[in-house]
């Protein structure tokens, strides 16, 4: 029997049938308006290429896994709930291209998780995160991956709380700019795609929530900053070296950009640096671009 999982009556019946009730500690809040899973797989699906492989993270009951089942070939799902593994058995049955893996994301060791999966193709990644560990879901996925040459992704397209979208999305200068903002910035252009309501979802979250699209740069590091090291080694080793200026520029949000880098590097060089790029000594990190961090990452190292 094909079951409607956006029906919250199914959903309790589901749940209760296997014993389990929506975890808050997980973050388990089930869509329940279909138009929402559809849209985001179609997203994830428009922004994938000719590779049509997708990597879920948080697959829950398989709503939003069925509809990635019926758009690409080849879907692989990262559950941490070992309650959920015997539903899920259930509720993909008929989806012999979906595979799901029992494991805490943050746990895993994701390039190898990527080549097991996917070999050398670039999957999608698609996900309804679970709010509690939103933003070290998407620094992991940024992260932990080599990206000099371009995230080993087609496209990022997941469901986070609206405030954090606004982050994630926010104009340089602007109070939401932060490490997240920057550190997306170095490596994707962002786009917004639906707004959601608390009622789309079994239990309600507290919050509005928004999808988002992350489109890794075509030319990695170098869309973004043209005089990157040539050397491929040498280019991730810069790459690394931004990432650490742009944590250490906001850790002390009210500081300017000479104190919070002080841990670091010498005051007297950061002034300097910032004297060469034409930049105030008094400038905070908000103010500062992808390309901006890149220029000071590479003025600091030279000087
Ligand atoms: N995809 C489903 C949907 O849209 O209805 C469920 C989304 S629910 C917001 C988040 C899902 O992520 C839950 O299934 C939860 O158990 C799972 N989850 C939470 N933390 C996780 C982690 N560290 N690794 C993998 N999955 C996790």
């Amino acid at each position: 029997m094909y079951l409607d999982l956006c029906s919250p009556r199914t959903i309790k019946e589901l749940l209760d049938r296997y014993g389990l009730a929506p975890k808050k500690g997980y973050g388990q809040n089930f869509l329940t308006n279909p138009m929402v899973p559809e849209a985001i797989a179609d997203a994830a699906a428009d922004a994938s290429g000719e590779c049509k492989a997708v990597l879920e993270i948080g697959p829950g009951l398989g709503v939003l896994t069925r509809e990635l089942g019926e758009r690409f070939s080849s879907v692989v799902a990262v559950e941490i709930d070992r309650g959920l593994i015997p539903l899920l058995e259930e509720t993909l049955g008929e989806y012999e291209n979906v595979r799901v893996i029992n494991e805490d994301f943050m746990e895993t060791e994701l390039t190898e998780l990527l080549h097991e999966n996917f070999g050398d193709a670039r999957p999608a990644v698609c996900a309804n995160l679970p709010y509690y560990i939103t933003t070290p879901i998407i620094m992991k996925l940024l992260e932990d991956c080599p990206y000099s040459c371009g995230l080993p992704y087609t496209s990022i397209t997941v469901m986070v709380q609206f405030e954090v979208a606004d982050r994630i999305a926010a104009k340089q200068g602007s109070a939401d700019y932060g490490a997240i903002t920057a550190a997306v910035g170095l490596r994707c252009s962002v786009k917004k795609v639906l707004t959601v309501s608390p009622g789309s979802f079994y239990p309600p979250p507290k919050v509005t929530s928004a999808v988002i699209q992350l489109v890794p740069h075509e030319k990695g590091i170098y869309s973004v900053y043209e005089n990157a090291p040539e050397d491929r080694e040498e280019c991730e080793s810069f790459g690394r070296r931004v990432s650490e200026l742009v944590g250490a520029a906001f850790s002390m949000r009210r500081k300017t950009l000479v104190n919070a880098l002080a841990s670091v590097y010498p005051k007297e060089k950061t002034l300097t640096a910032l004297e060469s790029l034409g930049m105030r000594a008094d400038i905070r990190g908000e103010r500062l671009s992808s390309r901006d961090f890149c220029a000071l990452a590479d003025i600091l190292e030279k000087i």
